[in-house]
């Protein structure tokens, strides 16, 4: 496996090899090396960018998505030009640009139970950059069956979570998360908002963490949960203990295969029968309006965001507001109320709060004014 470097590898690398902890054997560790990233977006660019300037010889990016100009405040691997391109084309064209050395595998899908085993094999580390609990779900479970490294981090507002999951020495995601959350309750980065630099931190954290699993230095935060405030600018650390009692990881696993993410964190089918809030279609709700049904019609979301686009007729009550709106609502319990948002999970949290104060007839609207803009009345601006 000795490989010369090239002149230029020598000059492009010559800081590494001047550490004695990377040196030589550790840059062509590196260069031999196949990360997966899952995600290209916010955590995914940096961490990409960065991995494949240190040199690591694969990267493989898993990503569906495309670029739309709202990812531009922090997935800084895309620009302005690479808008409505793939983004693992438009990252696999910074990272040559940057790195030559870098080999880009590029995967346009959703990661699933289906492929999951496939696409991890021949890596030797993982790193979770996604947004959404079924696929951190998913990723943990896979990369427990296959015994890889699986590098964390998550990021809302101004916090971000970073940790190391090797289930041969300490705990997977499920030892930290045994549940996942209910449908709705852990609003997403498009609904909450988050600091565009934020997943530079978080991010940078998680390529850190790679590259020394990858050349085998110094302590990993296996068994640590780094919790990064940025308002506060503290780093605090958790100790994190792998569960005996793990369904995956622990001593007498009951889940040995990859089981459906999507209904095992409520989302599939039949997972929003647990209340009364009926999910509409943006087509339905146009027919409703387009009918003169009788509703009351409201939106959950925040003022700047009533301001950028509305749907024309409902009444804006941001989410925060709804407890103290509810006397002004009463009088409508007994008529439809219909709710939506930006995306849609907003919305079911508002229909929720009203469902808990006796409100009978709760209708959300599925996708929110995204989908209306998309599907019903383009002039309605998307953000
Ligand atoms: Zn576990």
């Amino acid at each position: 496996m000795e490989k010369d470097f090239t002149s230029e590898q020598l000059t492009r690398y010559s800081r590494h090899f001047i550490l004695p902890e990377i040196g030589e054997d550790g840059q062509r560790k590196l260069l031999n090396s196949k990360v997966l990233l899952i995600g290209s977006g916010g955590l995914g660019s940096p961490i990409a960018l960065y991995l494949a300037a240190a040199g690591v010889g694969t990267l493989g990016l898993v990503d569906f998505d495309k670029v739309d100009l709202s990812n531009l405040q922090r997935q800084i691997i895309h620009t302005n030009d690479s808008i409505g391109t793939p983004k693992v084309d438009s990252a696999e064209k910074r990272i040559k640009a940057m790195n030559p050395d870098t080999n880009v595998v590029k995967y346009p899908i959703k990661i699933t139970s289906e492929n999951a085993l496939d696409l991890i094999r021949d890596y030797d580390l993982v790193i979770d950059g996604t947004d959404n609990f079924p696929t951190r779900y998913l990723t943990s479970d896979a990369c427990v069956f296959l015994n890889k490294p699986n590098i964390y981090g998550s990021i809302f507002r101004f916090d971000g979570l970073a940790t190391v999951f090797k289930s041969d020495e300490g705990p997977c995601y499920r030892c930290l998360y045994p549940e996942p959350p209910p449908p709705g309750m852990v609003p997403s980065c498009a609904e909450g908002g988050v600091l565009g630099i934020l997943p530079g931190v978080i991010g940078l954290i998680q390529a850190t963490e790679a590259v020394k699993l990858l050349v085998g230095i110094g302590r990993t935060l296996v068994g640590r949960l780094l919790v990064y405030d940025a308002l506060q600018m503290t780093f605090r650390e958790l100790k994190l203990k792998k569960d005996p009692s793990c369904p995956v990881c622990g001593t007498n696993p009951t889940i040995t295969k990859l089981i459906d993410y999507e209904q095992f964190c409520g989302l599939g089918r039949g997972g929003s029968d647990q209340d009364n809030i009926r999910d509409i279609t943006v087509e339905e709700l146009k027919h409703k309006i387009d009918a003169g049904e009788k509703f009351v019609f409201i939106d959950v979301r925040e003022p700047f965001e009533y301001q950028i686009a509305k749907i024309e007729g409902a009444k804006l009550i941001p989410l925060g507001t709804i407890p103290e709106s509810i006397a002004e609502l009463e009088a409508f319990k007994d008529t439809e109320v219909i709710a939506h948002c930006h995306h849609g999970g907003r919305s079911r949290r508002a229909l929720q709060m009203l469902q808990a104060r006796g409100f009978k007839k709760l209708t959300n609207v599925a996708g929110g004014i995204d989908q209306w803009s998309e599907k019903i009345d383009s002039r309605v601006p998307r953000y």
